[in-house]
């Protein structure tokens, strides 16, 4: 089920934007008639469920074939926009290759057959990366995932490390180690960016080149990472849809990740019947 926002929870400019329903929303979106728009997916949270740890999650067959078909009918118009570095994104929707932007930004490609292009300089020095793998080693049950351009520090398996983590992190960030870092609280992770890009640079790359551009883009997402794009889109005269909760700039909340499958999926199958 998706659900409209409910204005008691908006803040209002959310409330302003109406009570049309997400699923009803990226349904006209993807009609034939709004056959024009550039679609920008965030992936863990928003396609997929958020699992234990990033490397259990799994794509459905029939979402990976959906997404294929949208691809082709929006004329390469698809991209995925996540933290995950590129090259993870690849082994995980394998054999699909669509365009996509990695590491919140940093790392990009416009099409599935070009190679991947990177923000210079979006990596850590050796000692920020020694320091922020040792701060997660004095926090036991915390997972560090290095993605090159960003650190992640996932407490999913010890909540209560949380405020101790981030308090950990804020001083660290403080000092001559964080110089040019920035931290991006998600959920039950802290990820420390080593670059200064977000998606909404991401999906405007897009937006400058074929063949996204002139296409009213619609971003869907979940995190607080995504609030950026999610901003974006009325700018841009596009669509913000969220997943699970409101945001700025989201017009309406898909309640789960299975609501955006199963409309992704369902729109292809209509329009191959
Ligand atoms: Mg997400």
């Amino acid at each position: 089920m998706s659900r409209p926002i409910d204005p008691g929870l908006a803040d209002a400019a959310i409330a302003a934007c109406g009570d049309a329903s997400a699923r009803a929303l990226l349904d006209d979106w993807l009609s034939e008639r709004e056959a024009r728009c550039a679609l920008f997916l965030d992936v863990d949270g928003t396609l997929l469920d958020i699992v234990a740890t990033p490397d259990a999650v799994r794509v459905p067959d029939d979402l990976r074939t959906a997404l294929q078909s949208l691809h082709r009918r929006l004329d390469g118009a698809l991209a995925l926009v996540s933290g995950r570095p590129l090259a993870q994104l690849d082994d995980l929707f394998a054999p699909l290759r669509l365009p996509a932007s990695g590491g919140h930004g940093a790392q990009w490609r416009l099409a599935g057959g070009q190679p991947m292009r990177q923000l210079p300089a979006a990596r850590f020095g050796a000692a920020q990366r020694e320091r922020l793998l040792a701060l997660a080693r004095r926090h036991p049950g915390v997972l560090a995932e290095d993605k090159g351009s960003s650190l992640a520090l996932h407490y999913r398996a010890v909540p209560e490390a949380g405020p101790a983590l981030r308090a950990a992190l804020d001083r660290l960030l403080r000092g001559p180690d964080g110089a040019g870092l920035r931290l991006l609280p998600g959920k039950m992770v802290f990820e420390v960016l080593a670059h200064a890009s977000d998606k909404a640079q991401a999906i405007r790359r897009f937006l400058g080149a074929p063949p996204f551009a002139g296409r009213r883009p619609l971003f869907i997402g979940d995190d607080h990472t995504d609030e950026p794009a999610l901003a974006l889109m009325p700018q841009l005269g596009g669509l913000g849809l969220s997943v699970g909760r409101p945001a700025p700039g989201a017009r309406a909340v898909f309640d789960h990740p299975r609501t955006v499958r199963e409309t992704l999926i369902q729109a292809t199958r209509r329009t191959q019947a």
